[in-house]
């Protein structure tokens, strides 16, 4: 059964990790997807990979810019007819403790997740408003959740997103459209491979699943959330954690 025939899915950060297992499950599942992200190369080589251009496009976008969202988004509708999915992934990490993050590293997290995610949904929502219909999809983290050493920014940013999901959602929902979030826990991309040997050890000490998650894992838990399977669903965060921290 393919879950999102037809519709067309904007994907941020979509070039590699989650954002890319994301794009090729909705690919998977009948969706054409546009994949922003910073690098045109890494884009052109991942719609490559999910079946040219017939599929999946690209738009060299950085999520803090409104305006290159904003022509992203409208592209996306110009190219495939509708925006029907919006799947705010794009991400970074600057960690640091308390005692050393400068404020530079506060800040770029900030951005990009909290700020990069808010001109994602209101600008995807304004779209989907108008056509009576649409399903956002937001990625937290775990970390949003618990807090995490050495994350006040990225923690912050990612319990943000939660809240901003949750008054989106009740914005957009007599409009038809339904904001989510996914919350994962450890899984294994180049964001999470570049984590301290001692620290991977850590968080993999607290999975009672006793292992990291795939990018498909999460990208299971973004069909759901993005088709009509879960369509009396809105404002809610998913975790996919293996059950850490539950
Ligand atoms: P990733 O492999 O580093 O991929 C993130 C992508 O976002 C990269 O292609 C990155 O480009 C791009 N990006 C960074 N800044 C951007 C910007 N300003 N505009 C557009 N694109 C930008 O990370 P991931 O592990 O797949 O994470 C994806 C999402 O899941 C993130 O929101 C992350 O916080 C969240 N998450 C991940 C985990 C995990 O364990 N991996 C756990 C919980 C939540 P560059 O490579 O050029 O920077």
């Amino acid at each position: 059964m393919k879950l999102l025939q037809d519709r067309t899915a904007v994907i941020t950060g979509g070039a590699q990790g989650i954002g890319f297992a994301i794009a090729e499950a909705f690919v998977a599942h009948g969706a054409r997807v546009v994949l922003g992200d910073l690098d045109a190369a890494a884009l052109d080589a991942a719609a490559a990979r999910l079946g040219g251009e017939a599929v999946a496009r690209t738009a060299v976008c950085d999520v803090r810019d409104a305006d290159q969202v904003r022509r992203m988004l409208r592209g996306a509708v110009d190219a495939f007819g509708s925006l029907d999915v919006m799947v705010n992934n794009a991400g970074i990490t600057r960690d640091a403790t308390l005692r050393n993050m400068t404020e530079e590293q506060f800040d770029q997290v900030i951005d990009v997740h909290l700020k990069g995610c808010w001109n994602g949904t209101r600008l995807a929502g304004a779209i989907m408003r108008e056509q009576g219909s649409g399903s956002i999809v937001n990625l937290s983290s775990l970390s949003g959740k618990a807090g995490m050493v050495g994350q006040t920014n990225y923690s912050a940013a990612k319990a943000g997103i939660v809240g901003l999901s949750k008054a989106a959602a009740k914005e957009l929902a007599r409009h038809g459209v339904r904001v989510n979030c996914i919350q994962p826990g450890l899984i294994r991309t180049p964001m999470t491979e570049a984590m301290p040997a001692k620290a991977w050890d850590q968080k993999m000490a607290e999975i009672p699943l006793g292992r990291a998650g795939e990018p498909a894992e999460v990208a299971g838990a973004a069909v759901f959330l993005a088709g009509d399977l879960s369509s009396y669903m809105t404002g809610t965060a998913l975790e996919v954690t293996g059950g850490r921290l539950m």
